[in-house]
C-alpha cells in the first residue's frame, strides 16, 4: 500500500449500505487525505445518483442489472462511467488509481470481489466480515501471497489491531473479543419465543444495517466475529474468549504473554474504525464526541449465555471443526435473517434451522472457492424447501 502524500483514492463497495453512509461521511470531512474512485450499490439506486453527484467518482456499478437504465439516465450529465452487474464489482476493484478497497456489502456477495481486490495488490478495509467466515483460510493465504494488507473495519477488530501496534515481535496469548449483548442479553428463553423483528432492529448502542443487528440479537455476529479475529490475527480458536460488556466502550482487548492487556476504548460510533481503516497508518483529526468517563462510571462484564444464544456454540463448533462447516453456517444464517425479516420464522426458530443446515450438509475439509460456492448453493437450496 502507498502512504505517499497523494489522495488516497478509494473504492467504496456498497456505499449506500450503513457502513458505506457513514464512510461517506469520513471522506466528506477529509477531502484533503481521501478521495472516492467509484461507488458501487446492490439496488438502492436513488442515493446512488446523489451519493455520485456529490463526490463524482470514476465510475459507478449497480449491480441489479434491471436497474442499470435509472442509474445511466440519473448521470448522464457528468462524466462518470456507469457499469451493471456482478462481474463489473470484480473489475473495478483492479481499476490501477484504486489504492484501498472499501468491502461493505452485506454478506456472502463480499468474497468475490475481495479475491479480485487482493490478486490486484489493493489495500482491503475490510468491513464485510462474512467474506473471511466463509473463506477465511483462502483469503489471508492470498492476501500473504499477494502482499496485500487487510485493515479491520469491524470495531472489535480495529480494536485488537490498534491494540497490536508496536507489538510485533510479541506473540498474542489471548484476544478478548467484547460483545454489547444485543437488545435480549437478559431475556429468558420463554421470552426470546416472542420477540419481533422491530425489538431485534432496535439496537441498544451501535447504529448498524439490519443484518448485522438481527446477527447481533442472536450473537451470530460474535460467533462471526470470533472466526474473523481467528484468521486476521493468526490466533488458535482457544485463544478467544468472548466477553458480554453492555456499554460497548472497550471495543475488545489483546493480552500478553506477561499477562498485561492492552484495550481500545471510545464511544460506540462505526465512523471511527472506518477513518481508521482509511487513513491507516495515520490518526485523522475528527470532530465525534469524546467519552465522558463521568457518563460512564461502570462499566460492566458478564459470561455469554450459549443455552439461550445456541449460535454462538454452532459458531464455536464451525470454527474448530474448519473446512466448508462456516460457509454452511453462514449461509444457513443468511436464509433464516432474510425469513426472520420478513415474518416467516421465529427468533429461537433461526437457530433449530441453522442446525439442521449443519447437519445436513456432508463436510468438506480443504475446500476450494468451487467448494464453497457449491455449499453455499446446496444449504440455501436445502432450506428453501425446510424453511416453507
Ligand atoms: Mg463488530
Amino acid at each position: 500500500m502507498c502512504f505517499n502524500m497523494h489522495k488516497r483514492q478509494i473504492a467504496l463497495l456498497g456505499s449506500t449500505g450503513s457502513i458505506g453512509t457513514q464512510a461517506l461521511d469520513v471522506i466528506r470531512q477529509h477531502p484533503e487525505e481521501l478521495e472516492v474512485y467509484a461507488l458501487t450499490a446492490n439496488h438502492q439506486v436513488e442515493l446512488l445518483i446523489r451519493q455520485a453527484r456529490e463526490f463524482m467518482p470514476e465510475m459507478v456499478v449497480i449491480a441489479n442489472e434491471t436497474k442499470y437504465q435509472q442509474l445511466k439516465k440519473g448521470l448522464q450529465d457528468l462524466p462518470i462511467k456507469v457499469w451493471a452487474g456482478t462481474d463489473a464489482l470484480a473489475q473495478i476493484v483492479e481499476a490501477e488509481p484504486v489504492d484501498m478497497v472499501l468491502t461493505a456489502m452485506v454478506g456472502y456477495a463480499g468474497l468475490k470481489p475481495t479475491i479480485h481486490a487482493i490478486k490486484a495488490r489493493k489495500a482491503i478495509a475490510l468491513a464485510n466480515k462474512e467474506t473471511l467466515v466463509v473463506a477465511g483460510e483462502l483469503i489471508t493465504r492470498l492476501a500473504a501471497e499477494h502482499r496485500t494488507p487487510i485493515l479491520p473495519v469491524d470495531s472489535e477488530h480495529s480494536a485488537i489491531f490498534q491494540c497490536l501496534v508496536g507489538e510485533k515481535e510479541n506473540p498474542i496469548d489471548k484476544i478478548i473479543l467484547t460483545a454489547s449483548g444485543g437488545p435480549f442479553r437478559n431475556f429468558s428463553l420463554e421470552q426470546l419465543q416472542h420477540v419481533t423483528k422491530n425489538e431485534a432492529l432496535k439496537h441498544p448502542n451501535w447504529n448498524m444495517g439490519a443484518k448485522v443487528t438481527i446477527d447481533s440479537a442472536s450473537l451470530m455476529n460474535k460467533g462471526f466475529e470470533m472466526m474473523e479475529a481467528k484468521w486476521l490475527f493468526g490466533v488458535a480458536p482457544e485463544q478467544i474468549q468472548i466477553v458480554i460488556h453492555p456499554q460497548s466502550i472497550i471495543h475488545s482487548m489483546v493480552q500478553f504473554r506477561d499477562m498485561s492487556i492492552k484495550a481500545q476504548l471510545g464511544l460506540p460510533d462505526m465512523r471511527l474504525p472506518i477513518q481508521y481503516a482509511l487513513a491507516y497508518p495515520q490518526r485523522l483529526k475528527s470532530d465525534f464526541p469524546a467519552l465522558d468517563f463521568n457518563q460512564y462510571s461502570t462499566l460492566t462484564f458478564e459470561e455469554p449465555d450459549t443455552s439461550r444464544f445456541r449460535n454462538l456454540e454452532f459458531a464455536f463448533e464451525a470454527m474448530r471443526q474448519g473446512g466448508n462447516r462456516p460457509c454452511v453456517l453462514n449461509a444457513a444464517n443468511e436464509v433464516v435473517v432474510a425469513a426472520f425479516l420478513q415474518d416467516k420464522i421465529g427468533f429461537l426458530k433461526m437457530s433449530d434451522v441453522i442446525e439442521k443446515a449443519m447437519q445436513t450438509v456432508e463436510p468438506i475439509a480443504s475446500p476450494s472457492y468451487e467448494d464453497l460456492v457449491e455449499t453455499d448453493k446446496k444449504t440455501r437450496d436445502i432450506l428453501s424447501d425446510y424453511i416453507i
